[in-house]
C-alpha cells in the first residue's frame, strides 16, 4: 500500500491532522481535491473506549495520559525521548528536577525560564483540549497601530469575521451572542451560535455578585490603566466548542468536569469528528505512524515532495521510508514541530537555513500565554467539581490603553474545585484528613499551613463532615497572561539530542519579557481586588524550586509569582506582508515558497490573551478557500 501511495500525484499533500489540517483536508476534500494526510502519531481507534481505559488506568491523570505513545514504561519510570519515535511534552516532564533533563524531557530546553506548554501525537491533534472558543478582539489584530508595540497582523477582526463563523458551525459553538459583544467584538446582523450558552457555575455566579455588589471605585481598579473608570467587572460566559444540546449526532454536556483530557462522551468537539468527516468524503486518505522529515523543493522554488518515516507501535523503530509528491503542501504540524521540519529541510545546502526561511523567521518569537493560577477558600459554599472545568470568565480587562505599557490578561473562573492546584483533588485532601497529613494545606492553622502533617486524622461521619465543608468552599482562577513576540524565543533544532527516529529533538529557549512581567504585576493586583471582594483565605503556594517562579515588587511588598504552561503554542511563522519580516502571508502562503502553506498558530504575529483554536481554525478554513481557488498548474 505504501508504494502506491507514494506512486500518486495527490492534489494536496497535509502533514498533521490536529485541527488545522483536518479542517483543510475536510473543506478540501468536499471540494473534491485528492488529498492524503501524513500523521506522525497513531490512527484514531473505532471509538473512544481505548482512549478512556488508558486514562482510568493512568497513574498520573494528566492532560497526555489518555493518548499515546506512553508516558511511562514497564519500570513505572518516565520513558527516554530518545527511543520513542514522535515524542512530546508531557506534565509530567516540566517538574524542578526535569525540565532540563533529556532523558526525561522531548523538549530540549536552554531556558532562561522553562517552556510550560504541552501538545499531542494522536491523530486529531490535542482532543485533550478544553474547548474554549474565544474570538480575538478586533485591536488584538492591530497593536502596533493602534498601542505603538510589536507589529500588526496582515488580516483585520473585520476580514476574519465571516471565517470565525465557518469555524463556529463546523466546531458547534454555545454562547450568547450578545454576551460576547465587548472589547469592540462584533458579528454580522441576525448571527447567532449554533447552541445556548451553558449555564454560569454557582462559582461563577459568587464572583459576579462579589466582584459587582457594589460599584467599584477610582482607587480599587486604578492600576488596570483602562482610560475609563471601571466601576463594574462583569463575569461572561466564556465560548465553548461543548454542546449544549444535541449537535450534528453528539450528546449534550453532562457536566462532569473531565473536559480535559477526555469527554467520554464526546459533547465537547475535538478533531477526530472533522477528519472523519474528512475521510467520508472518498477524496482524503490518512496514512498515520508516519514522521515528516523532508520537505523537498524543486525547480522554481517549488516543493515537489515530502519525505517520510513509518515506525511500528510497539518498538517505535522505523519500519518503511517514504515520499509523497503532490501539486500542493500543508505544513499542519503544530507550533513547535512546524518550524522543526522546515529547519530539518536544507535540501542538501540549497535551503541551508531551512525551507521558507529566507527571513531567518522560523522558529522566532513563540509565545504562550503563561498562566499565573491562584487558589484559595471561599466563606460561603459556591460547590465547585460540577460543570465544565470553566463556564466563565472575565474578558473586558482585555484590551485597553494599558497595553502601550504592560500585558493584557484573561481571568478564567475554575469549576473544578482544587483539582489541578494541589496534585489531584478531590484524593488529595481526603486522604489528607484519613492520614494525619497535609499537602493540601487545609488540615493545620495559618501559621502552620507549610508543615508536611496534619491536624486532624478522621473517619465516619465526621470526616464527610469534614470534607463536604473543605470541598464545598474550594475556589481557584488562573490568569491568561498576553506574551510578548520576542526574537530570541525561539525553536531551533538540538545538535545533541535525536527522537527514536534519529532526527533532531526540538530546543527551545524561552523568556518573559518586562512588558509580559509587568502583565503578572497587574493580574497579581486584580487577584488582590478578586479575593478580598470574594472574602477568599488564599490558600496559594508557590514552591521555592518551582523553576518558573520570579519575584516582583508590587505595592511596597516583594511577591513571589509563578506561571505554567497553557497550551496555547504561537508564533514561530509569523504571518506578514514583508517577506523580509515574516514567513507566510495573510493566506499562510509561504513567501518563498507558492505552493507551500504553513497553517495553525505557528502563524500568529501576536498572541493577545484568546485562546488561540478558534482563530487557527478560522484561518484554516480561509486557507482551505484559498487553495480551492487557486490555480496550481506548473
Ligand atoms: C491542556 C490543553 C488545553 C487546551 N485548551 C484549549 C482551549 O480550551 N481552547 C483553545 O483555543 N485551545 C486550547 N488548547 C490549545 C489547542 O490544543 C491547540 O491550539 C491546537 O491543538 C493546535 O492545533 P494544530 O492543528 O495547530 O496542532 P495539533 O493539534 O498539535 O496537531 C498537530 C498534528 O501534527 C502531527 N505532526 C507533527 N509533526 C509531524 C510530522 N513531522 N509528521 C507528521 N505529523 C506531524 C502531530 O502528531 C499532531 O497530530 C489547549 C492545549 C492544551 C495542551
Ligand atoms: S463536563 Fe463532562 S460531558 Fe461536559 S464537556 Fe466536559 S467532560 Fe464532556
Amino acid at each position: 500500500m505504501a508504494g502506491e501511495i507514494d506512486k500518486i500525484l495527490w492534489d494536496v499533500a497535509i502533514v498533521g491532522s490536529g485541527f488545522a489540517g483536518a479542517l483543510i483536508a475536510n473543506e478540501l476534500g468536499k471540494g473534491r481535491r485528492r488529498v492524503i494526510i501524513v500523521e506522525a502519531g497513531e490512527g484514531i481507534p473505532p471509538n473512544i473506549n481505548k482512549y478512556m481505559s488508558r486514562f482510568y488506568s493512568a497513574t498520573a491523570k494528566v492532560p497526555e495520559s489518555p493518548y499515546t505513545p506512553e508516558i511511562f514504561g514497564r519500570d513505572r519510570k518516565l520513558i527516554d525521548p530518545a527511543t520513542v519515535a514522535a515524542g512530546r511534552p508531557t506534565v509530567v516532564s516540566l517538574g524542578a528536577k526535569n525540565w532540563r533533563e533529556p532523558k526525561e524531557a522531548y523538549l530540549i530546553q536552554t531556558g532562561p525560564r522553562p517552556f510550560g506548554s504541552t501538545y499531542d501525537r494522536v491523530a486529531g491533534g490535542t482532543s485533550h483540549w478544553l474547548g474554549t472558543c474565544l474570538r480575538f478582539a478586533p485591536n488584538d489584530f492591530k497593536m502596533k497601530s493602534q498601542y505603538g508595540r510589536f507589529v500588526d497582523w496582515p488580516i483585520k477582526y473585520k476580514d476574519l469575521n465571516v471565517w470565525y463563523e465557518e469555524a463556529e458551525k463546523e466546531l458547534g459553538v454555545s454562547a450568547d451572542v450578545d454576551e460576547q459583544r465587548y472589547c469592540d467584538i462584533e458579528f454580522s446582523p441576525g448571527y447567532n451560535y449554533q447552541m445556548p450558552k451553558i449555564p454560569n457555575s454557582t462559582t461563577d455566579q459568587y464572583v459576579n455578585e462579589s466582584l459587582n455588589k457594589d460599584p467599584l471605585t477610582e482607587v480599587e481598579t486604578g492600576f488596570l490603566g483602562m482610560g475609563k473608570p471601571v466601576t463594574k467587572i462583569p463575569v461572561r460566559g466564556v465560548p465553548a466548542a461543548r454542546n449544549s444540546a444535541p449537535y450534528r449526532n453528539r450528546r449534550a454536556c453532562a457536566g462532569n468536569t473531565n473536559c480535559i483530557p477526555i469527554c467520554p462522551i464526546q459533547a465537547k468537539y475535538d478533531p477526530t469528528i472533522t477528519l472523519n468527516d474528512a475521510r467520508n468524503t472518498g477524496s482524503v486518505t490518512f496514512k498515520e505512524r508516519s514522521v515528516a522529515y523532508d520537505i523537498v523543493v524543486g525547480a522554481n522554488d517549488l516543493v515537489t515532495e515530502i519525505k517520510y518515516k513509518r515506525y511500528e507501535t510497539e518498538t517505535g523503530k522505523e519500519t518503511e521510508r517514504g515520499s509523497i509528491k503532490a501539486k500542493v503542501f500543508v505544513i499542519a504540524a503544530n507550533t513547535i514541530e512546524t518550524p522543526r521540519l522546515l529547519l530539518m529541510s536544507t535540501n542538501g545546502g540549497r535551503t541551508p537555513r531551512g525551507v521558507a526561511n529566507r527571513s531567518d523567521m522560523v522558529g522566532r518569537n513563540l509565545m504562550d500565554h503563561p498562566y499565573y493560577v491562584v487558589w484559595g477558600l471561599s466563606p460561603k459554599k459556591i460547590y465547585p467539581y460540577r460543570g465544565p472545568l470553566i463556564t466563565s470568565g472575565i474578558g473586558d480587562l482585555c484590551d485597553g490603553p494599558f497595553r502601550r505599557e504592560r500585558a493584557a490578561f484573561r481571568v478564567d473562573i475554575g469549576n473544578e474545585g482544587w483539582n489541578f492546584v494541589v496534585g489531584g483533588d478531590p484524593n488529595v485532601t481526603t486522604l489528607d484528613f484519613v492520614n494525619g497529613l497535609n499537602k493540601s494545606g487545609v488540615n493545620a492553622p495559618l501559621e502552620r499551613r507549610d508543615s508536611r502533617l496534619g491536624d486532624e486524622e478522621l473517619f465516619g461521619k465526621q470526616l464527610i463532615d469534614r470534607l463536604n465543608e473543605k470541598f464545598t468552599r474550594q475556589f481557584r482562577c488562573g490568569f491568561l497572561i498576553e506574551q510578548t513576540p520576542d526574537r530570541d524565543n525561539r525553536v531551533t533544532l538540538s545538535s545533541d539530542h535525536k527522537d527514536g527516529l534519529g532526527l533532531p529533538r526540538p530546543q527551545i529557549s524561552y523568556n518573559l519579557s518586562d512588558y509580559t512581567r509587568r502583565g503578572f504585576v497587574a493580574a497579581h493586583r486584580m487577584k488582590k481586588l478578586l479575593f478580598r471582594k470574594m472574602g477568599l483565605d488564599d490558600f496559594t503556594k508557590i514552591d521555592n524550586d518551582d523553576p518558573t517562579r520570579f519575584e516582583e515588587e508590587i505595592d511596597g511588598e516583594r511577591v513571589a509569582l509563578n506561571y505554567t504552561g497553557a497550551g496555547h503554542i504561537m508564533g514561530t511563522c509569523r504571518m506578514g506582508d514583508d517577506p523580509k519580516q515574516s514567513v507566510v502571508d495573510k493566506f499562510q502562503r509561504s513567501h518563498d515558497h507558492k505552493n507551500l502553506y504553513l497553517v495553525g498558530s505557528s502563524t500568529f504575529p501576536t498572541g493577545a490573551t484568546a485562546n488561540p483554536t478558534l482563530t487557527l481554525a478560522a484561518l484554516s478554513l480561509q486557507t482551505a478557500r484559498h487553495i480551492l481557488d487557486t490555480d496550481f498548474r506548473r
